[in-house]
């Protein structure tokens, strides 16, 4: 074994799970690093908290002189919690979350210093925005990027920094984050199913969108990750041969976990707990070294917040643990990728879950109607969601065959597949008393209040009711959540205030009575929508050939799906909704392709150094070994020495033939490069990466992967998958 391999192989061996202190009960833990609303009563002035209070719940401005006492009370809380710093803590185009930290340390003019945090410092500020991609919106407005407070989602403390949640937008007010858009839109949900819950209950004056979030991840000891260049800088592998033993034997998932993972996750959930993050499940996933980790769910935003928060604090935490945290969508090529369950729903302010079936007619009428809108939504807006979830590492993982295909269908299971067929039945126009009455008792009666049913879940759907919210599968495990939750919103809104119009004319115009209309209008959106629903197996070919028919898309590469995003359909529903203007939606799409591109062209690279600068040398000391037996062997036998050394003869011709491919694709990957790198334009350049650049990615890992097998192991300088996965 290489040096370098054993010596990382032995640090692992010598690791011990790191003891963890907890208290007898978590709860005590929950939110002391958070202010939340029992902090903010104790360290704000009744008017601050007053106004705080409304800011969250309506959205109003809070003025300048009351943010002045919210600082300060803030910083107060913060500097007792231990804390130094403080940062507008926000999530810009890159995906991941970024701060700079300033201190609340001050100095006087009379030399002496003080702790001081401002109304303004809260509530604005103006990072040198500069470095975050923007799309040229800063470039065509010549303006520059600043954060704003957002009091919806409270401070928190991370080590010794205040962190602040911030939006992050430009002087001209464009948004150039994720959580602007987000904010947007869940305000456009709102409105719209707060205004359709109304026909069924008066009393309700908020909708919140809901997210249970679930995240997959592999954890890989430390010293085994720094030897493997591609796990290091493009966070998954782009060589190695499978091991004999994979996931065939299914003996991981739920598998009892190792006591160095156990720690691990010990230790970040009580970081959670502190940080408010409500971690609840945790276990072995499908995959070796594979794990999931799932919160209760919270309202949208926050949730979003949690997310990028945990997937910056994972790594973080990992560090002690002397593990490497990978959240990439495909580490491990013939090995289970990751994703990240998005499960969604509405909420009313009087305590209603609107996707969850009640135990009255009306209740499931309400049930119903917020149910068939949002598979009407999903059916007339399926190239968006797909759109919302493409990213160059989810393409690995899409339409590969343990996750769900690039085309998006919605599964509702059996139960409800029967009622919307009975409901499709449903008379054109007023309905005779005695229709409603069978349709009450029979139909929208029978649903049960408790739909559950785990034998009734289909795991291959791409977004699939599961009882009482649906789970959008396709998400990938390294995305925002906002992405995705933007644009499910959007739809939602966008689809709920059609139906209440068209509703209302019916009520207007024909005179009909409110369940009536309501009734008419559901039958037309079953028929409408029929095509997007799909109970079958989402993973087989079949699957795929009838989707074709049926005309749903089916965009494997991100460069194909994003174009979805900048459709002039798109931009109609962003601008109608109040979520995003053109020139914002057209920022977007480049900086996804760039990212795309990017992306690519990085792992290009590394590919190119590890194949030429790794495996060709290794291959070549191989053959020189065999060359010098051969020749040793010639010594030995003379004439005779062909009977004696085939074998390696053999070898050695392998070993150069393999050399050559890997040499002659690495070169024509290159040029393909420069081809690339030479177009101007954004999805140009993204289709060249994704055309012209990537297939060669394959063909040099085949040659690659041949060498390892061929090569002694001795000499073979790169971790290998059995370590990398086995170890633990
Ligand atoms: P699984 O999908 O693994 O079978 P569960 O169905 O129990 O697991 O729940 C998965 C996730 O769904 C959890 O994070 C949970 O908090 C979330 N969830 C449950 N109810 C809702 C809801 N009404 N809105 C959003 N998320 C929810
Ligand atoms: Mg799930």
């Amino acid at each position: 074994m290489s040096t370098l391999r054993f010596e990382a192989l032995k640090e692992t061996f010598n690791r011990k799970p790191v003891k963890i202190k907890e208290p007898a009960r978590r709860s005590e833990l929950f939110g002391t690093n958070v202010f939340n609303e029992a902090s903010m009563k104790q360290y704000l002035t009744k008017e601050a908290y007053e106004n705080v209070m409304e800011a969250i719940k309506t959205g109003k401005k809070i003025d300048r002189r009351v943010s002045d006492h919210i600082s300060t009370g803030m910083k107060e809380w913060a500097i007792n919690k231990g804390a130094t710093h403080y940062t507008h803590w926000f999530q810009p185009l890159t995906g991941a979350t970024a701060e700079k930290h300033d201190a609340f340390f001050e100095t006087q003019a009379d030399g002496t210093a003080i702790e001081k945090f401002g109304g303004g410092a809260l509530v604005q500020q103006e990072p040198d925005a500069s470095s975050f991609p923007s799309g040229g919106i800063r470039n065509t407005f010549e303006a520059r990027g600043y954060t704003a407070w957002d009091p919806t989602s409270p401070a928190f403390i991370w080590g010794t920094t205040l962190c602040i949640p911030t939006i992050f937008v430009s002087y001209t007010g464009e948004a150039l984050d994720y959580k602007t858009p987000l904010l947007r839109a869940l305000q456009a949900v709102d409105q719209a199913a707060t205004s359709v819950a109304k026909y069924f209950d008066k009393n309700v004056t908020k909708v919140t969108a809901t997210l249970g979030w679930e995240q997959e991840y592999f954890l890989i000891d430390s010293a085994l990750a720094a030897t493997r260049p591609d796990l290091s800088l493009a966070g998954r592998t782009l060589l190695g041969h499978s091991p004999a033993k994979g996931q065939q034997l299914d003996d991981h998932y739920f598998g009892s976990i190792p006591s160095r993972v156990l720690a691990y996750m010990r230790d970040l959930e009580i970081e959670c707990m502190k940080l408010g993050i409500p971690v609840k499940t945790r276990h072995n996933e499908v995959a070796p070294n594979q794990f999931e980790l799932a919160p209760i769910f919270e309202e949208g935003n926050l949730a979003v917040d949690h997310n990028s928060l945990i997937m910056d604090i994972m790594s973080k935490i990992a560090e002690k643990h002397h593990f490497k945290v990978i959240l990439h969508e495909k580490p491990f090529a013939g090995i289970n990728g990751s994703g990240k369950h998005n499960n969604w729903s509405l909420a009313t302010d009087t305590g209603t879950n609107l996707l969850s079936p009640g135990s009255t007619p009306m209740k499931n009428l309400q049930f119903l109607t917020f149910f068939i809108n949002i598979i009407k939504a999903v059916h007339d807006n399926e190239e968006l969601l797909r759109a919302a979830i493409a990213s160059a590492s989810n393409d690995h993982r899409l339409g590969a065959n343990e996750a769900p295909p690039a085309i998006i269908s919605a599964f509702i299971g059996s139960q409800l597949t029967n009622v919307l067929d009975e409901l499709e039945k449903v008379t054109d126009g007023k309905l005779s008393p005695q229709e409603k009455t069978e349709l009450k008792l029979n139909v929208v009666g029978k649903i049960p209040e408790i739909l559950l049913d785990n034998t009734d879940r289909n795991r291959t759907s791409s977004f699939a009711f599961t009882g009482n919210k649906f789970e959008f599968r396709a998400v990938g495990s390294t995305a925002n959540c906002a992405n995705p939750m933007t644009v499910i919103n959007t739809i939602m809104a966008k689809q709920l205030n059609d139906f209440k119009a068209e509703v209302d004319e019916l009520i207007k115009g024909k005179k009909m009575k409110k369940d009536d209309a309501i009734f008419n209008v559901l039958r037309e959106y079953i028929k409408q929508s029929k095509n997007i629903r799909f109970e079958g197996d989402g993973y087989g070919e079949a699957w795929e050939k009838e989707a074709k028919k049926r005309g749903l898309s089916n965009n494997r590469t991100t460069p194909q799906a994003l174009k979805a995003q900048v459709s002039e359909k798109t931009i109609a529903l962003y601008e109608q909704m109040k979520v995003m203007n053109k020139v914002e939606i057209v920022a977007r799409h480049e900086i996804e392709l760039e990212d795309y591109a990017m992306r690519i062209q990085i792992e290009g690279r590394i590919l190119g150094d590890i194949a030429r600068n790794h495996v060709i040398p290794t291959a070549v000391r191989y053959q020189n070994i065999l060359i010098e037996n051969v020749e040793g062997l010639k010594h030995i036998y003379n004439e005779d020495f062909k009977k004696h050394s085939n074998e390696q003869l053999e070898i050695i011709e392998e070993i150069s033939a393999h050399i050559a491919k890997i040499n002659s694709g690495v070169k024509a990957m290159i040029e393909a490069r420069k081809v690339a790198n030479k177009i101007d334009d954004a999805e140009k350049r993204a289709f060249a990466y994704c055309d012209d650049v990537r297939p060669y990615f394959d063909e040099i890992r085949y040659h690659c992967d041949k060498l390892e097998l061929l090569v002694d192991d001795e000499l073979w300088p790169l971790t290998k998958y059995r370590e990398l996965l086995f170890t633990r």
